[in-house]
């Protein structure tokens, strides 16, 4: 295996001149709740033999390391269900030790929190992103379809026990969570954690326009409706991605808001996606989609064709997304899930 200590690899920098530093892999497309945008009640999973075992996980996760990729996350589906997963991240701590990788961290549900939250830390993960959408019980089952929000709660406790530091995302849908904003703020700040709003984006192919576009909130009126009872203040911080953020003074925290649909990001893009079935996406909002997973088994033990295919992946990095809410109508919608493609 290569690290970039002995490489020297070039960096990868895509057709637009944004080197690409951040990778997001899905290491399942399973997961133990059915959020309502997410997936469907009745989800077919992939067989298992077409997912990345957590060799083939490693090997080309530490390929982009050797290209210079400086941050990953760990999603899916949800992380922490994939079996065996916490030998990855032990893996991938080696890196963290070499000073190759500045970051390893994760976004999950946190319903397997509470039984992993040391591993990780132990691991070198500093940070978790932890999804909610509401506070309240009978709501978060109606979202998540198979959650509980008390098991979500109780990881929350087990990540602070551990000494992470954690960012709560919520999806903001009209309807639903709407009446609830203030308090999910006043709950991120009492406890030491930033929050980020997220829009809801078209994905998935069965759940009809309809439902999305009813929910669909769009972050300014969001942010408008928050700065009725908090004062918000512009943020020059970044987290590297493309959420931009307010200072709360009362709660001396952040707001983030993450808007692929009002604000297009695109052209500081630092990221590619990698699926569970080694397919690397370069941009969230478009189909084209490279086949990692050939290389790495068609070479077994010889990781310069991976570095290679990655490259060739990285020099077809498209410009941005099409993702258009504002004629009412969803514009360049994916058909895949998010579970899929990692969120
Ligand atoms: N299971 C983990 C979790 O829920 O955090 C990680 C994967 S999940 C796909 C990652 C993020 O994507 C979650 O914050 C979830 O709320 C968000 N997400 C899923 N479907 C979405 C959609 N249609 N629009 C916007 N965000 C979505
Ligand atoms: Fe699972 Fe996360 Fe999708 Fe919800 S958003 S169904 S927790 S993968």
């Amino acid at each position: 295996m290569t690290t970039t200590a002995d490489a020297g690899f070039a960096p990868l920098i895509d057709p637009f001149a944004r080197a690409i530093t951040y990778l997001r892999v899905s290491v399942t497309d399973r997961c133990d709740f059915r959020c309502v945008y997410c997936m469907s009640e009745n989800m077919t999973f992939l067989p298992k033999k077409d997912l990345l075992t957590l060799e083939e996980l490693d090997r080309l996760c530490s390929s982009f390391v050797s290209l210079g990729v400086k941050k990953l996350r760990v999603t899916g589906g949800e992380p922490l269900v994939r079996r065996g997963i916490m030998t990855f991240f032990e893996s991938m701590s080696r890196h963290l030790a070499s000073g190759d990788l500045n970051e390893l961290t994760l976004t999950t549900n946190g319903s397997q929190l509470s039984r992993h939250a040391q591993s990780l830390a132990d691991c070198g993960v500093r940070r978790v992103n932890i999804s909610i959408d509401t506070l309240d019980e009978k709501k978060f089952a109606d979202i998540t379809r198979w959650g509980r929000l008390k098991q979500v709660m109780q990881g929350i406790d087990a990540a602070q026990d551990a000494g992470l530091a954690i960012k709560l995302n919520a999806v903001a849908l009209k309807g639903v969570n709407d009446d609830e904003v203030h308090d999910m703020v006043a709950f991120a700040g009492s406890r030491g954690m930033d929050i980020t709003f997220i829009e809801v984006m078209p994905m998935g192919e069965d759940m009809g326009d309809g439902l999305r576009l009813d929910q669909y909130w769009p972050l300014s009126d969001v942010q408008a409706k928050l700065a009725e009872r908090w004062t918000l203040t512009d943020s020059p911080h970044s987290s590297g991605g493309p959420a931009r953020y307010v200072d709360v003074a009362e709660t001396g925290r952040r707001i983030g808001f993450i808007t692929p649909l009002t604000h297009n990001f695109c052209e500081s893009c630092n990221r590619v996606r990698l699926t569970c079935t080694g397919q690397l996406f370069q941009c969230l909002g478009q189909e084209t989609e490279f086949d990692l997973r050939k290389a790495l088994r068609d070479n077994p033990g010889d990781d310069a064709p991976v570095r290679d295919a990655i490259r060739h992946a990285i020099s077809h990095k498209p410009k941005g997304h099409d993702f258009d809410y504002s004629r009412q109508k969803v514009g360049g919608r994916m058909t895949r899930h998010m579970s899929h493609t990692g969120g």
